[in-house]
């Protein structure tokens, strides 16, 4: 089977081609300073990793604040993506336990390790994940794939999806499917339709999951040709899993677009990310979890920064995460409440923090870090596999040293 890209017809795609992606356009649009625009690390930084980012997007970007947690997630800066130099006593700490001298790695959940099949990672007994396509409406500069999305030889993104499909149908345990990508409604609605009908011919599959950033970046996106795509009756069920960060990302026509999809039927759910900066705030994320609840979606997951390079500015310890996340219970509703989780490096799975059998071994706030040891049991992500517990670093910038509090 060959999904085509995009074909260049409706208004979406047309913003979609408006997008910024130059210095020039950036500086144009008064995101970024004229100094900026010729700093050999920020040209760095958007070689080593695109930039677009959607009208839409930057409409939303307040101008007049460095800190618009809009800004931080689109707006490449030298700053939050150049990981710092590690001191010796870091490194040896990463070497005792990641056998490397640093814990960042370009597969930082495991993608590759788990690979069954081209652009089909099977990690969990009953679930697979589909990486349908390598394109995104905005390149967020925090995300947990960008080495992916950003690797010229496109390693999660090659081959056709025939052997993927003949994979999941012979493999009768998988009964959920997360079609991801970068961004599967990327794809044309055609095609997209095309792939939901064929997977609607196998008969164990009784769920898919599509994740998206699509109504956050591009809330154009949601045509009436998607919807009918969406809602066309199939035996699975279908939920659309969205990305929202922060409450401003809520504005009336993401919330619109979330409403048209509600309304087709389609469950909505969503998983955030703790990005320092943007949403490291009690505040911040009653108002995002209860905005999102109120809107028909569940906040399901969230999710602790993985090991991805060029996103350590970006990086909460997991002490402040568990303190941040405790903080929220008593201020939200039952189903407003998410998980919060960590995919463990390597493909091992995603554990909750919020396990009484998480163990922080050591800590050690010094030359501007904050490191600690834990002890994380692993979960069971195969049926037969024995629980384990697993050694996992935590770094992030000490606490000292930003601007960030928790409240
Ligand atoms: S939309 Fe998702 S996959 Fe795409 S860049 Fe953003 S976080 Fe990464």
């Amino acid at each position: 089977m060959q999904l085509e890209p995009l074909a260049p017809s409706s208004t979406w795609q047309q913003e979609l081609r408006s997008s910024l992606s130059t210095p020039a356009q950036l500086l144009q649009a008064g995101l970024i300073s004229p100094e900026e625009a010729c700093d050999s690390r920020f040209l760095a930084v958007i070689r080593e990793n695109q930039v677009r980012i959607t009208p839409h997007t930057a409409s939303l970007i307040d101008r007049e604040n460095p800190a618009c947690p809009i800004r931080l997630q689109s707006v490449p800066s030298a700053q939050r993506e150049t990981d710092p130099e590690l001191p010796a006593w870091i490194e040896e700490l990463s070497n005792e336990i990641y056998g490397q001298p640093s814990p960042w790695r370009d597969d930082a959940i495991g993608d590759l390790t788990r690979l069954e099949a081209p652009r089909l990672t099977h990690r969990y007994g009953n679930r697979a994940l589909l990486h349908v396509s390598d394109t995104c409406a905005l390149w967020c500069r925090f995300c947990f794939r960008k080495s992916h999305l950003n690797d010229r030889e496109e390693s999660l993104y090659v081959g056709k999806f025939d052997e993927a499909l003949s994979y999941i149908t012979r493999t009768p345990e998988i009964s959920e499917l997360v079609l991801t990508g970068g961004d599967p409604l990327s794809l044309g609605d055609e095609p997209l339709g095309r792939l939901l009908q064929k997977l609607d011919e196998i008969p164990h599959l009784k769920n898919v999951r599509i994740h998206s950033r699509m109504l956050v970046n591009l809330p154009s996106r949601v045509t009436a040709s998607l919807i009918e795509t969406l809602a066309t009756p199939r035996r699975y069920h279908l939920s659309l899993s969205n990305h929202f960060n922060h409450p401003r990302e809520l504005a009336p026509p993401n919330l619109e677009s979330l409403r048209r999809v509600r309304k087709a039927g389609i469950t909505l759910l969503n998983q955030s990310v703790l990005l320092r900066g943007v949403n490291d705030r009690t505040e911040t994320l009653v108002e995002l979890f209860q905005g999102l609840y109120q809107a028909g979606v569940i906040p399901f997951w969230l999710h602790h920064p993985d090991w991805t390079p060029a996103t350590f500015g970006f990086r909460v310890s997991i002490r402040r995460g568990l303190n941040l996340y405790q903080s929220l219970f008593g201020q939200l509703s039952g189903p407003a409440v998410p998980q919060y989780v960590l995919d463990l490096p390597g493909g091992l799975g995603k554990a909750p923090l919020n396990d009484s059998r998480v163990q922080r071994l050591i800590t050690r706030n010094q030359d501007g870090f904050e490191a600690s040891v834990y002890e994380i049991p692993r979960p069971s992500t195969r049926e037969g596999q024995e629980d384990q517990r697993v050694r996992y670093l935590d770094l992030a910038p000490s606490i000292e040293s930003t601007q960030s509090s928790i409240t």
